[in-house]
Order: structure tokens, then C-alpha cells, then sequence
């Protein structure tokens, strides 16, 4: 069986290793435009602070290596029409200036996403920037350390903006982060939680600027100078727009169904609308797991690398179907920590449904441990429906690790477990760790005592 890989990021590199892992016979073909082998752009922030020197190691597999393991390896090779009827692709190498078409038997695509770009004036200006892949991670390492860059605007406040806002502040910058929502981070962290991570974001001098919408940019010499929203104006000698993103599929849309919005519209076993055509990672939907599977778009590596497999797996013939998901994810911001899963107030209005939340604000282990020794406040808010009281999201935020509760949660949510299963869970107590009723379960005792139903 022959089978070509499209894109080396999370969704390709994990459907090369299922179909090494499952049937190693099998002749892998495995391509990316680009002329590196799977950029991870999780590790982004990594490399712009320093904790990573080689822009190079940010990323899991090298051409040899895979080759080491017999899979065919084309880079700055870009694949750029797929006809299914006759099970083959058109190939572009760039590298030399070459076209061929290729064969398949089962073709997997991974072709991800691109930042999207603000239709305003002077979004072609110099120093107008994304923060995607390795060739913006190059680029936006030399502005941390450009003496020329002192004002620094960034667009978005997703996770992806305030990784910019602290690589950027942490290299000395003034920075501003706007948003047209009203809060930073408004699709993550309910505001009891976004207020703490702003004034630590302004404590280490990056300005908040959310509910205010882009105008344009202005610049001189051909290059952008400040930033114009609808309420104030901004000096910026660089911008780093991360305002979402945009799949990657033009290049599909007469060979397969696509949605309103260009996503590759896949079934639970990642299976296109062309017979032995798989689709993952950022470019296709997730099947929603607090609301019993609305398909919608959640661009993590984490659903990347699962369907990946899924993909892997049904391409070698073992029939396998992608579990939904909740969309968990989690951030360190400077001193602080947080992770979210599932449904939040801000996301609340997008799926229609009733919930009801319950915030617990406490230290992680007993009072009697000094805060000197560690003991760090945590905020917790649980997530439900207020007639079943199922679980429908969580989030956790505290200066100690407590992400992992967010984990329990997601699997709560999977799970489909109510207040009660977790109110009276068993949790583990050490003090040096935790407390005798963890966060998890005095939310949901909380909660049930709320709805009066303790
Ligand atoms: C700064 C940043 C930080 C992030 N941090 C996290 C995190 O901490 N946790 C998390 O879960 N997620 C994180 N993500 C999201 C995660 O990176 C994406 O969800 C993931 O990369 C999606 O993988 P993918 O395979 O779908 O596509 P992509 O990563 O978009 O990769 C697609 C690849 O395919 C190649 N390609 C596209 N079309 C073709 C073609 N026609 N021919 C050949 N090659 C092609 C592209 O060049 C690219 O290399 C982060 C993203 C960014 C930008």
C-alpha cells in the first residue's frame, strides 16, 4: 500500500507514526512545502525567550531521521491539487523547479491553517507581523533583540497574543495587547479570572486595551508607526496580528466538501467526501463533547495529533473513530497558571444552551501551610447544567501548577459525570500536595449546595 502525507506539522508527523507504528511495510510519501520538517509553533515561545537556542529543535522529527525509518521525505515540495477520482496528486517541488503526479492508494491531509490578516489600511505595512511556523519565529526573534523596537501592539488576546505580549515584554518592551472583545483571553477565562491575569499582565508594563476595534495602521517610509482603533491610537514599531486563523484549503476546494468557512468536512473516522481521502489537525472540525459532538473548529495540536492517528489507523484499514473533545488548554503567564476546558460564559451563547458556574477561591493545601512554603491561592470555577447538573467545562488559575485538575475535567465532561460523581470523588491528600477535599471536589459540593441539592 502506498500512502502520501500532506503537511509535517502535528496532523502529518502523527499519521506517518501510527502507519509506521500499524503496518511498517507500508510506502510512505510524506510532504511539506516548506523547507523545514515539522515546525512546531507550540514551542514558539520557547524559542523567542531563549529556553530553546536552535530555532531548529523546535520540532519533532528531522528528514533523516524519518528517513532512517523509510519514509519517502519531500520538503519545499508542495502538493497542489488532489484528483480523487484517479487516486493521484499534482506535485510541485520547489526546491528544483520540477512537476510530476503521484499516485496513492490512501492520501491523509494535514494542511493546517494561516494566521488571518485584518482587512484595514496599512495591514501591507513593514513590521506588520503573525506569529506562525518557523519563518515568523525567525523573524520575530530578531525584533526581541532590535534596539529600533520599543513599542510593540499586539492584536488578539487568545493564548497566541499573550504569548507574544510576554515574549515581547519580557525583552524590555512597552507593549499594548488589544482585542475587540471585552476582556483578555475572553474565550478561555470567565472575568473573575481574566481580572487577575490583566494586572499581572500590567504589572510586567504590557497595556491592556480590549473591547476596542482596528481602523488602521499608520506608518512612514513604508513602515507602520501606530495603530488606529476606534478609541485610541497606539506607537508601534512592530504589530503581531493574532486575530485567529484561516484553513489552508483553497487549494481543495473543487476535489472536496468544504463548510461556509473552508474547513474539510470529515466524518468520525477523519474520512473526506473522496473515497481514501483523510483530513486533520486545524483544517477540519472537532466534534464537541459538552454539547454531545456540535461540530466545531478548536485549532489545538492536541486534536491535530489524535485525529492524526485516527487518520493513521482507518487509512491502514483498522476501523477507528475520533472521541470528541472539550477544547482543553492551558498557559503559563508569568507568574501565573491557567487551563480551561469545555464550555466558559464567553463561550457559553455560542452552543445555546443553559449553564450555571460555580466559583471556589481557596488556598491548594491546608491553611495551616505558610503561603512562604508554597501555598498558593487557586481559583477554580466549575461549569454545568443547572437542571441535569451534568459537567460541562472548568476553569483553574493559580501562581502554583493546578492545571492538571483541568485534565480531570475534560475526562468529567467526556464521561458525562454530574456534581454528585465528582463532589464525593476520590481525590488523594498529602499536604505537601493538597488538600483533604481537593478544588475539584469542594466546587462540586459547593455547587450542589447552590442548586440545593446537597
Ligand atoms: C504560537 C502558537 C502556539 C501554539 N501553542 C499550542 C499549544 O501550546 N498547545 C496546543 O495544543 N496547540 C497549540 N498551537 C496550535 C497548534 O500549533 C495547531 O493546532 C497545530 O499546529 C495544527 O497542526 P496541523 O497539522 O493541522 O497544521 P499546521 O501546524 O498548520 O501545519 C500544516 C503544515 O502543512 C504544510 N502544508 C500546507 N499545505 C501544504 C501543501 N499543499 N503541500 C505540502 N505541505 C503543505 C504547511 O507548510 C505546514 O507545515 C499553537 C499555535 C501557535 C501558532
Amino acid at each position: 500500500m502506498k500512502v502520501i502525507v500532506v503537511g509535517s506539522s502535528h496532523g502529518g508527523y502523527e499519521a506517518v507514526r501510527e502507519i509506521l507504528a500499524d503496518q511498517p511495510e507500508t510506502e510512505i510519501q510524506w510532504y511539506e512545502k516548506g523547507d523545514f520538517l515539522s515546525f512546531l509553533s507550540c514551542g514558539m515561545q520557547l524559542y523567542l525567550e531563549g529556553v530553546v537556542k536552535n530555532v531548529n529543535d523546535v520540532s519533532y522529527a528531522t528528514p533523516e531521521d524519518m528517513r532512517a525509518q523509510g519514509v519517502a521525505v519531500f520538503t519545499e515540495t508542495e502538493i497542489t491539487a488532489v484528483d480523487a477520482a484517479n487516486h493521484s496528486v499534482q506535485v510541485v517541488d520547489h526546491a528544483h523547479h520540477t512537476q510530476r503526479t503521484e499516485s496513492y492508494d490512501k492520501l491523509i491531509l494535514s494542511p493546517g491553517a494561516i494566521p488571518a490578516t485584518l482587512p484595514v489600511p496599512g495591514n501591507d505595512l513593514a513590521n506588520v507581523y503573525q506569529m506562525r511556523g518557523r519563518d515568523w519565529a525567525i523573524k520575530l526573534k530578531a525584533k526581541t533583540v532590535d534596539p529600533d523596537v520599543q513599542n510593540v501592539v499586539v492584536i488578539g488576546a487568545g493564548y497566541i497574543g499573550i504569548e507574544a505580549a510576554e515574549v515581547f515584554a519580557k525583552a524590555g518592551k512597552h507593549v499594548t495587547i488589544v482585542d475587540m472583545l471585552p476582556r483578555l483571553l475572553a474565550k478561555y477565562l470567565d472575568e473573575e479570572l481574566t481580572t487577575i491575569v490583566t494586572a499581572e499582565m500590567e504589572q510586567h508594563d504590557i497595556k491592556a486595551a480590549p473591547g476596542q476595534a482596528i481602523k488602521r495602521f499608520d506608518g512612514q517610509d513604508g513602515h507602520v508607526t501606530e495603530v488606529v482603533t476606534d478609541q485610541a491610537t497606539y506607537p508601534a514599531d512592530l504589530v503581531i496580528v493574532a486575530t485567529g486563523i484561516k484553513a489552508n484549503t483553497q487549494w481543495l476546494a473543487e476535489t472536496l466538501d468544504l463548510d461556509d468557512h473552508g474547513m474539510i468536512v470529515v466524518d468520525d473516522h477523519q474520512q473526506t467526501s473522496a473515497a481514501d481521502v483523510y483530513a486533520v489537525g486545524d483544517a477540519t472540525l472537532v466534534r464537541f463533547a459538552p454539547t454531545d459532538g456540535t461540530k466545531t473548529p478548536i485549532a489545538l495540536a492536541t486534536n491535530a495529533r489524535r485525529q492524526g492517528r485516527i487518520a493513521g489507523k482507518n487509512a491502514c484499514g483498522i476501523p477507528a473513530t475520533t472521541p470528541l473533545v472539550s477544547g482543553s488548554s492551558a498557559l503559563p503567564v508569568f507568574d501565573y497558571k491557567f487551563a480551561s476546558t469545555g464550555i466558559k460564559e464567553g463561550t457559553a451563547g455560542q452552543f445555546g444552551i443553559e449553564t450555571k458556574s460555580t466559583l471556589v477561591t481557596d488556598t491548594f493545601r491546608p491553611a495551616f501551610v505558610p503561603a512562604a512554603n508554597g501555598n498558593a491561592k487557586v481559583w477554580f470555577k466549575l461549569t454545568y447544567d443547572p437542571q441535569t447538573t451534568r459537567i460541562l467545562g472548568a476553569q483553574v488559575l493559580s501562581t502554583a501548577d493546578m492545571t492538571q485538575n483541568i485534565n480531570t475535567i475534560s475526562l468529567a465532561i467526556q464521561a458525562k459525570l454530574t456534581l454528585a460523581d465528582l463532589a464525593y470523588a476520590d481525590f488523594f491528600f498529602q499536604p505537601g500536595l493538597d488538600r483533604p477535599w481537593n478544588i475539584i471536589n469542594l466546587a462540586a459540593q459547593k455547587a450542589l449546595r447552590q442548586l440545593d441539592k446537597a
